[in-house]
């Protein structure tokens, strides 16, 4: 048995947290805020996705890129800075936008989804996390405005597979919202299994969980500033404005701060902000929410039905560590949502807000050793954090234990 300093309280460190636990290993949890789940676990898209996971890096998405930076309505927005972690990022991602890597990297992240969704499914039974999360499994359907895109997506869709292509009047029969919509819809590619659930309640259940168990401690309020070091230069805690915390494993899960926490040993975690927003809006009588969580391709825009609320996740800012709500930005996201789901949501209660994600270039997370001995990570999970959490937390949480990675890592490490 060790004891691990787990820092960071969002939903990578607390399902590390739990992982630790269940292994028998003691955990401190250290946040710096004075609730679990504030950044950007806190109003996320709520989408357990886990078979539409090809990251944004592809061919074809620079030149994409250049269109939806000239749409003032577009999913994109980019404010060039004097700064060395937006440009390398920007030509580490551009590397990645090749096919032949996309798709391996889709490879990996497909086995890492599956793995999550067995993850999830032991932990949300064993947790005990009952009807608090708002789960719901309802498929996901992703939605093509464009033919000529639906049409080369479909052709991609293997018979008696997971996916299935769509005709428009399939999609508004199985997702009858749609039927509302001001948008012209070519077809969709369903997925049944896909499921939804409040990522905020998720992380306050499961703190709660934690909280009770014996072998967790929670600090909250507490910011790490630093890490404690032996003669030998392994880490053997942490530095907090607390006070110090002495530990066997120190494990890195503080999403997008990771990369200042780390520098200063070293390391140099290829993190960038790509920053989102939301909107919840509240679905009332006469209201007609889509219940399929739905994707809208071309504009990029996710929209899940969780519990009485209609949550709307959208846009992919490259504008630096500024996580401040932008009203050209929110108004923008009010008329696409208006076109697209006229009367899903009272749209003028909606209460909006804005994340940073904490994003690789590849779009694959980076797990397990630092380089630094007695320091572990569990970083970079961009858009799909939620959805990766639980396989991530169980990866980091063997390696911790002595053991071998239940999932190959290659493309997955530092
Ligand atoms: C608009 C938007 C929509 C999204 N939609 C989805 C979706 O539908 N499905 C999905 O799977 N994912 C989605 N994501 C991605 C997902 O929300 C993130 O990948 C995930 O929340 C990252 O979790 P995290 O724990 O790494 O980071 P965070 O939630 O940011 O947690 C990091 C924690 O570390 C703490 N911390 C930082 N520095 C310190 C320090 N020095 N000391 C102590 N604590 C510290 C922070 O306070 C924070 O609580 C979305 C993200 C956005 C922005």
């Amino acid at each position: 048995m060790k004891h691990c300093v787990v820092i960071g309280g969002g939903v990578v460190g607390l399902t590390t947290a739990w992982a630790l636990l269940e292994r028998g290993h003691g955990v401190t949890l250290v946040e710096r805020d004075g609730e679990v789940a504030l950044g950007a676990s806190r109003a996320n898209g709520g989408q357990l996705s886990y078979r539409y996971v090809s990251p944004l890096a592809d061919a074809g998405v620079p030149l994409k890129a250049l269109r939806w930076l000239l749409d003032p309505d577009g999913p994109l927005r980019f404010k060039p800075e004097a700064s060395w972690a937006q440009w390398s990022w920007l030509i580490a991602f551009l590397r990645n936008c090749r096919g032949p890597v996309n798709r391996l990297t889709t490879a990996r992240l497909l086995a890492l989804g599956a793995y999550s969704q067995a993850s999830f499914q032991r932990l949300h039974a064993e947790a005990g996390l009952g009807d608090a999360i708002a789960l719901r499994t309802p498929g996901k359907l992703v939605m093509y405005r464009k033919a000529a895109e639906f049409a080369r997506v479909a052709s991609r869709v293997q018979p008696g597979g997971a996916e299935q292509a769509l005709s428009h009047d399939d999609c508004v029969a199985l997702e009858p919202a749609l039927a509302d919509t001001e948008a012209t819809l070519a077809g969709g590619i369903f997925t049944a299994g896909e499921a939804v659930a409040d990522c905020h309640a998720f992380c306050g259940e499961l703190y709660a969980r934690l909280s009770a168990h014996n072998g967790f401690r929670g600090r909250l309020a507490q910011r790490v500033t630093g890490f404690k070091r032996d003669a030998q230069d392994r880490v053997t805690g942490v530095v907090t404005d607390a006070g110090e915390v002495g530990a066997d494993a120190v494990i890195l899960a503080a999403g997008l701060h990771s990369r200042a926490l780390a520098e200063p040993l070293g390391i140099r975690l290829p993190l960038y902000p790509l920053k989102g927003y939301s909107l919840t809006a509240p679905i009332t009588a006469g209201h007609r929410a889509p219940e399929v969580s739905v994707t809208d391709f071309e504009k990029k825009i996710l929209y899940a039905r969780i519990g009485q609320q209609l949550r709307v996740a959208a846009m992919v800012d490259l504008v630096g560590d500024d996580a401040r709500l932008d009203a050209g930005r929110l108004a923008s996201l009010q008329r696409s949502v208006r076109a697209t789901f006229p009367n899903a949501a009272d749209y003028d209660q909606a209460t909006p807000w804005a994340g940073l994600r904490p994003a690789t270039p590849s779009g694959a997370p980076i797990l397990g050793a630092s380089g630094v001995p007695g320091l572990w990570l569990n970083v970079g999970h961009g858009a799909l954090g939620f959805t990766f959490s639980f396989a991530t937390a169980n990866i980091v949480a063997e390696l911790v234990s002595g053991r071998a990675s239940p999932l190959p890592l290659d493309g997955l490490s530092l």
